[in-house]
């Protein structure tokens, strides 16, 4: 089975969050399957990265701040794939060029236009676990672009739909999407399955456990996605085609 898994932030807060993500990992490599990894920058990096541009330059250019931002999760990739090789995986980190992810020229916001998936393809029939650093790509100027806040969403989805994966799941800090942020409102209800349509509502009320252009690109490309928890790993909400 080939596979796309997206890890947020929190989920690669520490190392010993980066171990526990390679470990589940290895665990799917061993039964068989081909994955891609999707990394976020670790923890509140790309705030903090934000915060150090705006101490140099307040108004720094859209296409600076892609350059200095995309090396969060640069960063995250490459610690991935070092934590990978230690357990005896062979892995390879990519950034979003690298990776094949070509988007329009709106810095700061970039739209995914098309993956080549070539050089991916490579690595997994190397039998490589291939990590992809999430949240950039490269626009026809062969300028690194970011694909806004919570876009490593958008990423990973954006590979499943080209590389048809078999399946796309995003471990995130919740163990599922709510019909309320579940942080905030201890009773919200969680769903085994939610439409495209009604995730998309959920996201424009200001749930952020999706990119807005995730869902859209599912939608469009028919993907079914998983999101679930990365510290239980228990089954979370599909997102699917139920209207
Ligand atoms: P990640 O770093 O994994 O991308 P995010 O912080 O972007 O995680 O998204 C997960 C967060 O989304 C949760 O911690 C939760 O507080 C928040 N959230 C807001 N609305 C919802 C919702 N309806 N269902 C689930 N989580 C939600
Ligand atoms: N690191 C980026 C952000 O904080 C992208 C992501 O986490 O999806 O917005
Ligand atoms: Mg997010």
């Amino acid at each position: 089975m080939l596979m796309v898994q997206k890890y947020g932030g929190t989920s690669l807060g520490d190392l010993e969050r980066i171990r526990a993500a390679a470990r589940r990992t290895a665990g799917l490599v061993r039964q068989g399957n081909q994955v891609v990894l999707v990394v976020s920058a670790q923890a509140d990096t790309t705030d903090e990265l934000i915060a150090q541009a705006s101490k140099v330059n307040r108004r720094g250019s859209a296409r600076e701040m892609d350059a200095y931002l995309a090396a969060g999760e640069q960063m995250s990739a490459g610690l991935m794939a070092m934590a990978l090789g230690a357990m005896g995986y062979p892995a390879v980190s990519l950034s979003g060029w690298q990776a094949g992810i070509h988007t329009d020229g709106v810095h700061g916001n970039a739209r995914i236009l098309e993956v080549d998936t070539a050089r991916i393809r490579r690595e997994l029939d190397a039998g490589k676990v291939v990590v992809v650093a999430g949240f950039q790509g490269v626009d026809p100027e062969g300028d690194v672009t970011t694909l806004g806040r919570g876009g490593s969403d958008t990423t990973a989805v954006a590979l499943a739909a080209w590389l048809k994966a078999d399946r796309c799941q995003i471990f995130t800090d919740v163990d599922g999407v709510y019909d309320r942020d579940p942080r905030l409102y201890p009773d919200a209800t969680r769903f085994g399955r939610i439409g495209y349509g009604k995730m998309l509502t959920l996201v424009e009320q200001g749930a952020q456990v999706l990119h807005d252009r995730s869902v859209i690109l599912a939608r469009d490309h028919g993907i079914q996605v998983e999101v679930l928890s990365a510290f239980t790993g228990e089954p979370g909400t599909i997102l699917e085609d139920l209207e």
